[in-house]
């Protein structure tokens, strides 16, 4: 039996949202490890491919493992908004950014975007991109008035491109008001949700047209597998046009990493719950401690935009940042005297992970360039984790005060 009720939380959501009945009555959805898929006649066949007749094809297409994952994840970021959207699941949160971008714009086109970005969508859209004639325009888009005299004075200007909270330094930027500006002159709005999570913030909820999202992260929450989604509001579009695309970059996902990832989401309430409270707590320690220079946290009220987080978050999330007061060895010896905290780079996983950006993520891209957007020599960009927090900052301890 299906089950009809329309649950009222979002957690309840996060546990039965896209579930339906196994034809052999499994509890969960087996995986589906299966490349291709039966028909009874060459009729069937027919009706399959041209569209009139729902169901399974060949797993690039759609799989039924993929389909809970994609319509759990669809359902969380249209939670309570009364709307319809549709998801395709891919292989990685870059694979789904790369369908975005690649089947809705032209030769010409450019996006407009922020200089605090996910650094695999920063290198897409500035040396990859431009090959095929799209070019992006990077800007501050906290600044809003530059914003819309940027589009105004660029009718080429056809997408403009958020992440908030952005990588690595917790910069926070205004959806609506931006999504508001982007619809005054026709423009499309994608928003990478990732750090938030459909839990923390809904773009959806202020007009936003596309949402992607590194499943790799908070979703799957436990690092098992790689993996992305787009969402679209225009579900006829999604099913055309980016839906064709998608099948023919081939960027899929795979049955053995939905089946993880679904059963990820079922604790994303619970989860982040747990990761926003710890976070507050690192943050407010942080503050008070005596090498730190700077903590990027939007939920303390010293963060620039902590107004903005407090309107469009639900609450301030699992990341953070901070800089230490002596630089770059400072931050070398920190990551080296961790105990207990994971030094590795990626978030979203239920163990504290630490990674120091100039020494890591961000080791090839010269001084003056990385400084520019805030990562500093003694930055260290910290997920914090769902264990006890008396053990994060018994760990944090130590290894600060070598
Ligand atoms: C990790 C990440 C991506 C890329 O996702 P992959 O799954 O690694 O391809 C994109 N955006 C953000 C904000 C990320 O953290």
């Amino acid at each position: 039996m299906e089950k009809k009720f329309n649950p009222k939380g979002f957690g309840s959501a996060a546990v039965h949202a896209g579930h339906k009945q196994d034809p052999n009555y499994a509890h969960q959805t087996p995986i589906y490890a299966s490349s291709t898929y039966v028909f009874d006649t060459a009729e069937q066949g027919m009706r399959r491919f041209s569209g009139e007749e729902e169901g399974y094809i060949y797993s690039r297409y759609g799989n039924p493992s993929i389909t809970e994952a994609e319509e759990k994840i669809t359902a969380l970021e249209t939670f309570g908004l009364n709307m319809e959207a549709k998801g395709i699941l891919h292989a990685s949160g870059m694979a789904a950014i790369s369908t975005l971008l690649l089947s809705t714009l032209r030769a010409g086109d450019k996006i407009l975007t922020h200089y605090s970005l996910y650094g695999g969508t920063e290198t897409l859209i500035q040396t990859i991109l431009p090959h095929f004639g799209i070019e992006a325009i990077t800007v501050d888009l906290r600044n809003l008035d530059n914003v819309e005299s940027m589009i105004q004075h660029d009718r080429h200007i056809k997408l403009m491109y958020l992440e908030t909270p952005a990588n690595p330094t917790i910069q926070i930027v205004d959806i609506e008001e931006l999504t508001g500006i982007a619809k005054r002159y026709n423009l499309k709005v994608a928003c990478d949700n990732t750090f938030a999570t459909p839990y923390l913030q809904q773009p959806f909820r202020y007009g936003v047209d596309y949402i992607v999202h590194s499943t790799t992260k908070f979703l799957n929450g436990h690092g098992t597998a790689i993996g992305g989604i787009l969402i679209g509001r225009d579900v006829e579009t999604m099913k055309s046009g980016i839906t064709k695309a998608h099948r023919i970059f081939g960027g899929n996902g795979n049955p053995f990493d939905a089946f993880l990832l679904t059963q990820g989401i079922k604790t994303l309430e619970l989860r982040m719950e747990r990761h926003c409270s710890n976070a507050m707590a690192v943050a407010q320690w942080l503050q008070n401690h005596p090498a730190v220079a700077q903590v990027n946290y939007e939920g303390l009220t010293s963060h620039p935009s902590y107004s903005i987080a407090q309107k469009q978050m639900r609450k301030p999330g699992a990341m953070l940042s901070f800089e230490l007061k002596n630089g770059y060895d400072a931050g070398v010896a920190c990551m080296n005297r961790l105990q207990f905290c994971t030094r590795a780079v990626s978030l979203g996983t239920v163990d504290t992970l630490l990674c120091h950006p100039p020494s890591m993520t961000h080791f090839t891209v010269p001084k003056d360039q990385r400084e520019q957007y805030g990562i500093t020599d003694g930055l260290i960009r910290m997920n914090v984790g769902i264990e006890n927090v008396e053990d994060i900052l018994a760990d944090l301890e130590q290894a600060m005060s070598g």
